[in-house]
């Protein structure tokens, strides 16, 4: 069943905002158990699955500063909305008998273990899947940057963005209807023409790591196992 991996060991990036679903705030608990689905698919096929939730659907440290508040304050709150949305999938994932472990950039031992690149790597080999909480543990950065650091560390074949659209495009195709949908493009033609797949320091991370980062929607039905076995609708950003 193995063999019919394209990808082994992934990192699946899911945005914050896209486990809201169709409310304005917080957590949807069905989209969080169709995803955790998806994993356990992936898991059940024999890959390795690391997770990162980034916390938008909650907070973003941004807002706070944005009204002349404390940007790295903000920030702090932006990590522990990405902890809750991983505690979340956690639970999901393990209603689905799916063993799964957060662990958090940020020391709180009550709640979660803390990331360390050796636990996770145990970890992920005993065939669990990580969480990844907090982003990178420092402000400034998003979950999308910790989504490639963790990636590297953990020695990923693929960096897996889930989005709200099927791939990356020339402009952002809800809005401009002629943005032109790429197949394939590399990390550098991504940060020359500044596409938004994700920010560049993660682009740049994923790039100097030599780690494809393979942009599908999170939408879509049995996505995550097409795209770990190559087929699916997903553009692949590599070389
Ligand atoms: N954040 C941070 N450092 C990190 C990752 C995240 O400070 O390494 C904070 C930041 O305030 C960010 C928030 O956590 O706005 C939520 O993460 P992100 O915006 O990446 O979530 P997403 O857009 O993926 O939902």
């Amino acid at each position: 069943e193995m063999g019919q991996l394209k990808y082994k060991r992934v990192l699946v990036k899911v945005s914050g905002e896209a486990l809201m679903g169709e409310q304005e705030f917080g957590i949807d608990q069905d989209v969080v158990n169709r995803v955790a689905g998806e994993i356990r698919d992936a898991r059940d096929l024999g890959a390795e699955v690391c997770v990162v939730i980034g916390g938008g659907n909650i907070f973003r440290g941004v807002s706070v500063a944005a009204k002349g508040g404390d940007r790295v304050r903000g920030d702090h709150m932006g990590m522990l909305a990405t902890v809750m949305n991983c505690l979340a999938m956690t639970n999901a994932l393990e209603s689905l008998d799916v063993p799964a472990v957060p662990m958090s950039a940020i020391a709180m031992d009550e709640i979660c273990e803390t990331f360390t690149q050796r636990g996770a790597k145990t970890h992920l080999e005993a065939g669990k899947v990580v969480l990844f909480a907090a982003g990178t543990g420092n402000p400034y950065f998003t979950t999308d940057s910790g989504a490639a650091l963790r990636a590297a560390e953990m020695q990923c074949d693929a960096l897996l963005k889930g989005t709200q659209v099927d791939g990356v495009y020339s402009a952002d195709p809800k809005k401009d209807p002629n943005a032109v949908r790429f197949e394939t493009i590399s990390h550098g033609e991504v940060l020359a023409k500044g596409l938004k797949v994700m920010d560049a320091a993660a682009i740049a991370l994923a790039q100097d790591g030599n780690i494809p980062i393979i942009v599908f929607s999170i939408h879509e039905s049995d996505g995550l196992v097409e795209v770990l076995q190559g087929k699916g609708r997903a553009t692949v950003v590599s070389g």
